[in-house]
């Protein structure tokens, strides 16, 4: 799950390291990629607090156990007709997740990181791959809006190795971009970005998890509890003295709210700050998932490029 969470760690790269620690796959000695994806989607082993039950309840997996029982302590797990949670997308509507009474032992960030990471299911292509520059699979063609591949080869005349871009539509002959700049030149200019944006924020705290999740929990219920009387106040005929009571309560629960997310800001407070980030002297993978988090795409004209930022 750990290596899984990297940005360039493929399922067939685990498959094939579990192969090699001999640890046998479900159904003969070797681990396919589809077996390691289902290991990674189940939800046995993860500790199922707040954001566990965010999830499923956005993807709309009817879920049986009350809020409260998602203390972040316990694993949990998925039933439906075959089929609908067993395949690569799940079937929402029929599916349905309860908490187990076995313990979780993974925390929940490190799972749904890797439940996104599987949604969006990237690719890895053979000569393009994340080894020949830090920004594969985030530059676009300029022009056609196609992916712009690094390639990397032997020059012939001195044998030196050289890398060199190629958007994808000129394999369907359709786009002509030149892009003038070398790889290094842009993996530069976007390093620098990036330098100056670590520079200007502040670290985000470590998230204690246990600490927090009660606080939550509680949060959600609140907004949970709001829209259950909305849907009175709209749904039912009512007399004035309801809509009063109603809009009383709805003013306590604002208040309560205030309280906690007061709270939830001195908790933060409090956290430990991990060191700052320097770019340039993180490793090529490290640089990867930095530049993955930030930017959304690098857009390459042929003689500049554009930034586009995650929002
Ligand atoms: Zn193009």
């Amino acid at each position: 799950m750990r290596v899984y969470a990297y940005p360039t760690t493929s399922l067939g790269d685990i498959g094939r390291m579990m192969t090699a620690k001999q640890c046998p796959g479900p159904n003969s000695s070797k681990w396919s990629p589809c077996s390691v994806g289902r290991v990674i989607r189940n939800p046995a082993s993860v500790k199922c607090d707040h954001a566990v039950y965010k999830y499923f309840k956005n993807l709309g997996v009817n879920i049986i156990n009350p809020l409260k029982d998602f203390n972040g302590e316990h694993g949990g797990m998925l039933v439906g007709k075959k089929g609908a949670v067993t395949k690569g997308a799940l079937d929402s509507k029929g599916a349905t997740f309860a908490i187990g009474n076995w313990p979780g032992y993974i925390d929940s960030a490190l799972w749904l990181g890797c439940q996104k990471k599987l949604d969006t299911n990237e690719k890895v292509a053979s000569n393009d791959g994340p080894r020949n520059s830090w920004l594969t699979g985030l530059m676009k063609c300029g022009d056609c809006g196609r992916s712009v591949m690094v390639r990397k080869y032997k020059r012939k005349s001195d044998g030196e190795t050289v890398r060199t871009l190629r958007c994808r539509g000129k394999d369907f002959l359709d786009c002509n971009i030149k892009p003038q700049m070398r790889i290094e030149q842009i993996e530069g200019s976007v390093q620098n970005e990036l330098e100056k944006l670590l520079e200007r924020c502040k670290p985000a705290p470590f998230n204690n998890a246990n600490e927090t999740n009660e606080l939550e929990l509680e949060l959600i219920r609140i907004d949970e509890s709001v829209t259950n009387l909305m849907q009175v106040l709209k749904t039912q005929k009512v007399s004035t003295l309801t809509v009063g009571y109603i809009n009383q309560e709805l003013e306590k629960l604002t208040e309560t709210k205030k309280k906690l997310m007061e709270e939830k800001r001195n908790i933060n407070r409090e956290s430990i700050f991990p060191p700052k980030i320097i770019f340039s002297a993180l490793n090529k993978n490290d640089k990867r998932a930095v530049a993955f988090s930030y930017l959304e795409t690098v857009v390459v004209y042929e003689d500049s490029i554009s930034l586009i930022w995650k929002k």
